[in-house]
């Protein structure tokens, strides 16, 4: 007997944030080629407007990461030179909630659909135009460390470029009219419900209680580091102007959730519970 497993779409936490960096941010580009100013390792930037920017699959990278060593989970999948977890047995994903939320590579015949968007973040109008002029390449320092061969004592300078301290990655863009347009980073949770031959085997509660991993994600990244030299200081980085939308039906505009912005993460934490219970499903 098959079974028919229909997959419906409740509806969506639509999540919007800067990303303020606390101290210098290096989240790499291609170093391949490019050698600019002697820089050794440069940072991604927007090929468009030549800002730099955090992509979304740096963020949900990390994240994802950070959840599965918090949750213990089983590091079985070897990728380059390290592992990451996933589940191949559908008994594990069925209680898993970091590979619910944020997928499993390829689709396994057991697997949910992804609830996890994250899109790239892009440098603030206003953080473009207090950089201006004023830093080593557009936007950005470079900071020179130097290693020591310990064998012969040789110092070994490298440059590294990073985004500055107090840089915010949300806020708003100009528009050619020179009006404000806002451009938050964002996070699309979205809600299923799932029937497998008319029994619902998945609640949508199940999916708004789940939303508590963003939120864990989110923390452990602020006690962490986003991108790369993380362990020699950079990359700290804290959530602000946070604000939860909903969003039931596609023609409808999306509802405030809780407060209208959250100043910071533990703001939003600390009434995190209130907000997961006014989702209306
Ligand atoms: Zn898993």
């Amino acid at each position: 007997m098959s079974e028919i497993k229909s997959i419906k779409l409740v509806g969506r936490a639509l999540i919007t944030f800067d990303i303020e960096a606390m101290t210098g941010l290096h989240i790499g580009g291609s170093d391949a080629g490019v050698e600019i100013g002697g820089v050794d390792k440069t940072i991604i930037r927007d090929k468009l407007t030549n800002r730099p920017y955090i992509p979304g699959s740096s963020l949900k990278g990390k994240m994802r990461s950070l959840l599965e060593k918090y949750n213990g989970l089983p590091q079985n999948k070897k990728i380059g030179q390290g592992y990451i977890h996933t589940c191949d047995e559908p008994g594990d994903y069925k209680t898993c909630k970091v590979c619910q939320v944020f997928g499993v590579p390829g689709e396994k015949g057991f697997s949910t659909p992804t609830r996890l968007t994250v899109r790239d973040a892009f440098l603030s109008e206003k953080s473009a135009e207090d950089l201006a002029d004023k830093t080593d390449l557009p936007f950005t320092e470079v900071k020179t460390e130097v290693s020591i061969d310990r064998v012969t004592s040789a110092a070994n300078p490298r440059q590294m470029e990073r985004v500055p301290a107090g840089t915010v990655f949300g806020g708003f863009k100009m528009s050619k009219d020179k009006k404000e347009i806002p451009q938050p980073a964002e996070m699309v949770y979205t809600v299923y419900e799932i029937t497998e031959n008319g029994q619902v085997i998945h609640k949508a509660e199940t999916d708004v209680e789940r939303l508590t991993v963003l939120l864990e994600g989110m923390k452990l990244i602020e006690d962490d580091y986003l991108g790369g030299l993380g362990s020699r200081g950079s990359g700290k980085v804290a959530f602000r102007n946070i604000c939860l939308k909903w969003r039931k039906d596609p023609a409808e505009e999306a509802k405030t959730i809780g407060r209208e912005s959250y100043p910071t993460l533990a703001e939003f934490a600390a009434d995190f519970e209130n907000v997961k219970n006014a989702i209306k499903l």
